[in-house]
């Protein structure tokens, strides 16, 4: 199987490749040609995952479609965006047409999910490493960006943190558990599903918004230095499943939520006044704490005293001291 016949059989023949809303020309020529309705801005975003760093080598091709695709997702997710595109660029190690036929099946599930459009990528041999680009639409000056929380706006989270990387020690094979509680665990690290719905309900409404892939403490610094305010975070409010609480005790529970990073769950910054609605309009959203005067992140427990971790998410270079 050759390279083109590689990229008809897989990608250009997938369901989410063929012709849509927004796409004037897809797979086949030198570049796709994207349709953007005036009075609306191009929302964009890469995501490369390598084998061996942010997926173990070999994992199930049909996961690893699914799951690369959410994780690029959910920074459209992140600014408010309307899903439009994506492209895949793709360096395989062999063209071996089972992987292959597995991997597309994942990505054109989570494609239509998402309702994303695959309009070009890239093939190449070389060691497995993916890259995703991903394009949305939204309203000129509504994306939500990571400057703009307020002094007095509220915390908030779209759901339950802690899980992907609770199920992290059984992906690498170190820990099994019962399936009551593997499950959903496992389910939230291999198919995250990007908040795309609540992104869009959030356009002006919160003042400041990102997706968590580092750990909740070390993304919040990203708002607090963006918006130029602090951010404290209630220990006792973090929303924390009843699986990962099983599997890994109270404490490692929180850990997990504070630092553990890959849930892809929204955390952004709102106005008191519009909880309520947001609340019945998105049930799985929880308040954790509060925006104020200040810089950077604090954790507090019932009692108001600084509990703030040293170690607060991951990074490929470190700060060096
Ligand atoms: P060029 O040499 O002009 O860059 P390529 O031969 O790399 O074009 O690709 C041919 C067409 O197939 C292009 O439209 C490109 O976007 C698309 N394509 C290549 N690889 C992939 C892939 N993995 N998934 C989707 N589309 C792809
Ligand atoms: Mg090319």
């Amino acid at each position: 199987m050759g390279e083109f016949e590689l990229i008809r059989n897989f990608f250009a023949a997938a369901p989410c490749a063929q012709a849509g809303e927004g796409v004037a020309l897809g797979i086949g020529d030198d570049c796709a040609l994207l349709s953007v309705p005036a009075g609306e801005q191009l929302a964009i975003s890469t995501d490369t995952l390598v084998a061996g760093v942010h997926f173990a080598d070999p994992c199930d091709p049909f996961l690893l479609g699914q799951r690369a695709l959410a994780v690029a997702a959910s920074d459209l997710a992140a600014m408010g965006a309307t899903p439009l595109a994506f492209t895949l660029a793709l360096t395989l190690p062999h063209n071996d047409a089972s992987w292959l036929q597995a991997f597309a099946h994942g990505l054109n599930l989570m494609a239509q999910h998402c309702a994303l459009r695959l309009v070009g990528g890239d093939t190449t041999r070389g060691p497995l490493c993916l890259t995703l680009t991903v394009f949305g639409r939204v309203p000129t000056g509504q994306a939500l960006t990571r400057g703009g929380a307020q002094v007095g706006d509220l915390l908030c989270v779209g759901g339950e943190l802690g899980n992907a990387a609770g199920a992290l020690p059984l992906v690498l094979g170190q820990r099994t558990a019962e399936p009551a509680i593997a499950e959903p665990l496992l389910e939230h690290y291999w198919s995250p599903k990007p908040q795309l719905a609540l992104g869009q309900f959030l356009r002006n409404k919160a003042t400041s918004a990102l997706d968590i892939s580092d750990g909740l403490l070390a993304d919040c610094g990203h708002i607090a230095a963006a918006s130029a305010v602090r951010l404290q975070v209630a220990h006792d409010a973090l929303p924390l499943s009843s699986a990962l609480r099983a599997f890994l005790g109270q404490d490692g529970a929180h850990q997990a939520a504070l630092s553990g990073g890959d849930d892809y769950v929204l955390a952004f910054t709102l106005p008191a006044d519009e909880w309520p609605g947001l609340l019945a309009a998105h049930p799985s959203v929880r308040m954790i704490g509060q925006v104020l005067a200040g810089q950077g992140v604090l954790l507090v427990d019932a009692a108001g005293r600084d509990i703030t971790p040293a170690r607060r998410g991951y990074q490929h270079f470190p700060e060096t001291p």
